[in-house]
Parts: structure tokens; C-alpha cells; sequence
């Protein structure tokens, strides 16, 4: 049977390929968006918010058994969590509901049910074939699993670790990545004792050394425990907890084991390889304008290999749109999309690390403001830094890294300053408001222009 022809057939409607929907939209193009489960995708459902929702309730947990350190009594009585459930779920309820009043407002054309690339830019749904003059993929990714371990109640991804109707009393996460950490810190304010079991030699491992330093450091006085550069053996999961093997023969019982070992592309079930998509470890490859090798097919968000993030998705969604509609758009830089891991205390970073910097620049300089010298931060009772990298000693700002409670807030302004490749003298003379975070920012500009005010040498 014969579905609609549109301008631009999308398949997947996650960040990537709702943003490319609501882009090619606006540019008055007609759009068809097949998607299997529900539009949001992993970002509005699996992923970004109900985590960061969860790390909420997790602050809010601090912030109720710290209380007396700012004077003000509170006690901890421990975590409702239906509760806790309720406010992640109707957030995401909110959000969705948000979300098909747009696709309603964009008059998007959507398609419920599993979509298979037959060939020649067509889409194969429950026997109904739709075309488009562009066909857009953006299937997305799914939790990675290691092959010896047999996920169940207590082993799980975080798709059920989201969901899980316990609060742990103990807890081990396989893999100190993004979501690794993040589940680490909301179990920990949550009450569990946590191990984190990473076998590469830092958490964070993706970003610059100093960050996951200072993020191991915290962890560390916040009773986290970080076993790097330690391999898991097995893992066993019997009915009241599980029992995790870790190399060298030492064991770590927990209630939970949260699998944590990064995401592969939803690429098997889609019919590219078959039709021409070509593949590598699973991901489309695309070239820099998104084209996926076929004539008129293009590919957005995490099923392109790079950083697997909703923004990413949502940049590359829109460029691929205005790219359709002719309108020439710069490419998505790969370096300047930003990177916050919202564990307690956040990471933050744009652009290159210190030693990625050296390699593309030969010579770098670089300074860290420690957030002991910034008064907002001395007012939340949070540590940490700024860490900012320039191209040689009088070069552009390439990359900035910050650690410490709500650092993400201040990534826009970093993201402006390494994406303007802006001198570090450039921004130093603009006025940061007294007490906020991003003094800390300012200063360690000023530090880069020999001028420092708040800071030693
Ligand atoms: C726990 C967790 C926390 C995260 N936190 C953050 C965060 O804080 N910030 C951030 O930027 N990113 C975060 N991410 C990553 C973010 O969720 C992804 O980068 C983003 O969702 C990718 O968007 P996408 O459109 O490429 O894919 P997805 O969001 O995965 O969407 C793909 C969609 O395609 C559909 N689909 C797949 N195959 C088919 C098919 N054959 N037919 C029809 N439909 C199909 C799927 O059902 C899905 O809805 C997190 C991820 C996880 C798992």
C-alpha cells in the first residue's frame, strides 16, 4: 500500500528528528515523522529529564540534611519514593503534552508503528509505504550491555534504573561515564553506599584529567567510592541482592547494579545496511553536512557516532532541515557542543582539553580559578574550579572545563567565548555581576590577561 509523499520523511522522532521535523516545518516543507514508541525519544522519556528530575529530589535530599550548616533546622526523614516518581513522571507528562501541542502547531504529519528503509528514500510501516523527497534517519541509540551479565530485577541499564521501586541501601554502577556518575549521585544523597567500578583509569574518562580529579575528589568526601581501572568479572543476581566480581578476585555486594557502559546505535532493525546505509561499529556514517552516503538520505543525534547528547540532536536536526531547504547552513562543530554531567557537583566543558588542545595547537596555556576564591560559591558551599585553555600564550580561548555545584548554568557564556574564539582579553574587561559564579569565569579571563583580582599570580 502507499503511504504520503512529504518534502522530508523522518524516521525516529527523538531530539534529532523532531527538531529537524519542526525546522523543515517552519520552512515550509511538508514532514512525515514515523515513530515507534513516542515522540521525546530517550531524551524526554529514558533520559536527560527524568535523570535530571531525579537528581533533583537528590539535591533536594542534600539540601534538607545540610540545613543546620546554613542555620536552618531541617532533618532528613528519608525518601518517598512514589512520590519521587510522581514528580519525575508528571514532569515528563507536562513535557510530553508540551511537546504534540507542537507537533500539532507545525502541522507535522506522524506515523505510529516501526519503520524499515525499503531503498529509494520509502519507509515501510505496517505495510504502508511512505516516500519523501529527503528521508531522514534518526533511530537513536539504546543502553549498551556487557555480554557475561545477565541483566534482571536488580542488574539493570538505566532505562529500569529510572523506574526502580527501591531506594538501594547499597549500589554498584558498572562504568563512570556521564550516566554512570549521575546515577551515583542521586543514589548517594538517596542514602546508598556507592561503588562506582570503571575500568579506564579516571572517572569521566571523556573529559579533561583535572575535571575528573576534582569530581573523584568530591566523590570521594561525599563517601562515593571510585574503583578505576578495574575490570568486572561477573555479576550474579540472586533474590535479595546481586554480587559483583570484580578482577583480582574481590567482591562487592549490592541491591543493585546499574549497567552503565554507554549507548549503541538503534541501526539493526531499520533495513539500512541492507540498503546501502553504510555502517561502522553500527553507527550511519555521515559525512560533516549529515549525508548519509544515499542519495537525498540524511542522518541526525546519536546514531551518528560522536557525542551522544540532546542538543547535538537537536543542532544536527536543524542544520539537516535548513541543508534540505537549500538554505546552505554551517555545519555542527563537533568541539563546541557542550558537555554537563549533572551529578553533585556538576561538570561543565566546551571546546578542547588541555591535552587534545596541545595536540591540534602545539603549545597551550592554561589556568584554573579555584571556586574558593568566588564568594557565591563560598555562599552554596561548593568546591571546584575553572579551568581555561588557550592556543599557545596569546592565542584564542579553546577550551573551557569547570567543576563544582551549578557549573552548567555557566556554559553558555563559555560556549560563546571558545566558539567566538575570543581572546581572553576580549572578555576580560566585561563587568561580571558581584556574587555570582560567573566572576569565576571572569577571573580566570583576567588571570589569562595578566591582570588577576581575586586570584594569587
Ligand atoms: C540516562 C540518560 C541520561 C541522559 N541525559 C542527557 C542530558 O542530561 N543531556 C543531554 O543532552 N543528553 C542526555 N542523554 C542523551 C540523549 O537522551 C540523547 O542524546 C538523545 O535522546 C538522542 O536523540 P536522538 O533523536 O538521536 O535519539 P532518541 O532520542 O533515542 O530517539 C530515537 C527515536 O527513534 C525511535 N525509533 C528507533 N527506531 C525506529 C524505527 N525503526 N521506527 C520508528 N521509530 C524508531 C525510537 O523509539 C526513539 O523515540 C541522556 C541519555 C540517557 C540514556
Amino acid at each position: 500500500m502507499t503511504g504520503t509523499h512529504s518534502d522530508v520523511l523522518i524516521l525516529g522522532g527523538g531530539s534529532g528528528g523532531y527538531a529537524c521535523a519542526f525546522r523543515a516545518a517552519q520552512l515550509a516543507l511538508s514532514v512525515t515523522l514515523i515513530e515507534a514508541d513516542k515522540v521525546g525519544g530517550t531524551c524526554l522519556h529514558r533520559g536527560c529529564i527524568p535523570t535530571k528530575a531525579l537528581l533533583h529530589s537528590a539535591e533536594v535530599a542534600d539540601t534538607a540534611r545540610t540545613g543546620s550548616a546554613f542555620g536552618v533546622r531541617t532533618t532528613f526523614d528519608g525518601i518517598d519514593l512514589d512520590a519521587v516518581h510522581e514528580y519525575k513522571n508528571g514532569t515528563i507528562d507536562r513535557l510530553y503534552k508540551g511537546l504534540q501541542g507542537l507537533i500539532a502547531h507545525h502541522q507535522v504529519t506522524t506515523v505510529s508503528g516501526h519503520g524499515t528503509y525499503v531503498g529509494d528514500r520509502t519507509i515501510e510501516v505496517n505495510g504502508v509505504r511512505y516516500t519523501g523527497s529527503s528521508v531522514v534517519l534518526a533511530t537513536g541509540s539504546y543502553a549498551r550491555t556487557v555480554p557475561f551479565i545477565e541483566l534482571g530485577e536488580r542488574i539493570v541499564t538505566s532505562d529500569d534504573a529510572l523506574k526502580l521501586g527501591f531506594v538501594p541501601k547499597k549500589a554498584v554502577v558498572l562504568g563512570g561515564g556521564v550516566i554512570g556518575v549521575e546515577f551515583a549521585s542521586v543514589w548517594a544523597s538517596f542514602g546508598a553506599e556507592v561503588t562506582v567500578v570503571e575500568a579506564l583509569p579516571r572517572l569521566v574518562a571523556a573529559e579533561d584529567p583535572w575535571c575528573s580529579k576534582q569530581l573523584e575528589r568530591a566523590f570521594r568526601k561525599r563517601g562515593i567510592s571510585a574503583r578505576t581501572g578495574v575490570k568486572v568479572e561477573s555479576a550474579k543476581e540472586s533474590a535479595d541482592g546481586v554480587l559483583v566480581e570484580l578482577e583480582g578476585g574481590e567482591t562487592l555486594d549490592a541491591d543493585v547494579l546499574l549497567v552503565a557502559v554507554g549507548r549503541g546505535p538503534r541501526t539493526a532493525d531499520g533495513g539500512f545496511a541492507e540498503h546501502g546505509i553504510t555502517l561502522d561499529r553500527g553507527f550511519v556514517v555521515a559525512d560533516e553536512r549529515l549525508r548519509a552516503g544515499v542519495d537525498g538520505v540524511y542522518a541526525v543525534g546519536d546514531v551518528v557516532a560522536g557525542l551522544q547528547l540532546a542538543h547535538r540532536g537537536f543542532q544536527h536536526g536543524v542544520f539537516v532541515a535548513e541543508e534540505i531547504a537549500g538554505l546552505a547552513p554551517v555545519p555542527v562543530a563537533e568541539h563546541l557542543v557542550p558537555r554537563v554531567t549533572y551529578s553533585h557537583p556538576e561538570v561543565a566543558s566546551v571546546g578542547f582539553t588541555e591535552d587534545a588542545a596541545r595536540e591540534r595547537y602545539g603549545d597551550v596555556t592554561s589556568v584554573v580559578y579555584d571556586l574558593a576564591g568566588n564568594g557565591k560559591s563560598q555562599i552554596l558551599n561548593t568546591a571546584g574550579g575553572v579551568k581555561v585553555v588557550r592556543a599557545g600564550d596569546t592565542g584564542p580561548v579553546v577550551g573551557v572545563h569547570m567543576v563544582g555545584d551549578r557549573v552548567g548554568e555557566l556554559i553558555g557564556e563559555a560556549q560563546l567565548t571558545v566558539a567566538w574564539e575570543a581572546l581572553p582579553s576580549d572578555v576580560a574587561p566585561f563587568v561580571h555581576a558581584h556574587p555570582t559564579q560567573n566572576e569565576a569565569l571572569g577571573e580566570a579571563m583576567l588571570a589569562l590577561s595578566g591582570k588577576p583580582l581575586h586570584r594569587h599570580g
